[in-house]
C-alpha cells in the first residue's frame, strides 16, 4: 500500500539564503531557480510586483527565472539629443 501523499500546486516562489551562499536565492520547494541549491528553510515570499533583482545581493539567474529581473527590457533612457539650434 502506497500513501503517496504528495502535495502540490503550492508555486509560491521563496527567497532563501542558504549557509554558504552570500547571495539571496529564489526557491521553488527546497531547490533554487538556478539550480545550483537546496534549502528547505526559504520562508519570505517572492512578490513579484514589488521585489526587484539587487545588484551584490541577490543571485540574478534565480531573479531572472522568477520574472523580477529584466535582461530584454533596457531601461528607456535614451533620449535623443536632438540637434539644438
Ligand atoms: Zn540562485
Amino acid at each position: 500500500m502506497s500513501d503517496n501523499d504528495v502535495k502540490h500546486g503550492d508555486e509560491t516562489y521563496r527567497w532563501g539564503e542558504p549557509f554558504n551562499s552570500r547571495r539571496w536565492h529564489i526557491f521553488d520547494g527546497g531547490r533554487s531557480l538556478c539550480q545550483n541549491w537546496m534549502y528547505g528553510s526559504a520562508t519570505q515570499e517572492v512578490d513579484p510586483e514589488n521585489d526587484s533583482y539587487r545588484e551584490g545581493k541577490d543571485c540574478k539567474e534565480c531573479c531572472r527565472r522568477a520574472g523580477i529581473l529584466d535582461d530584454s527590457g533596457q531601461s528607456v533612457d535614451e533620449d535623443a539629443q536632438r540637434g539644438e539650434a
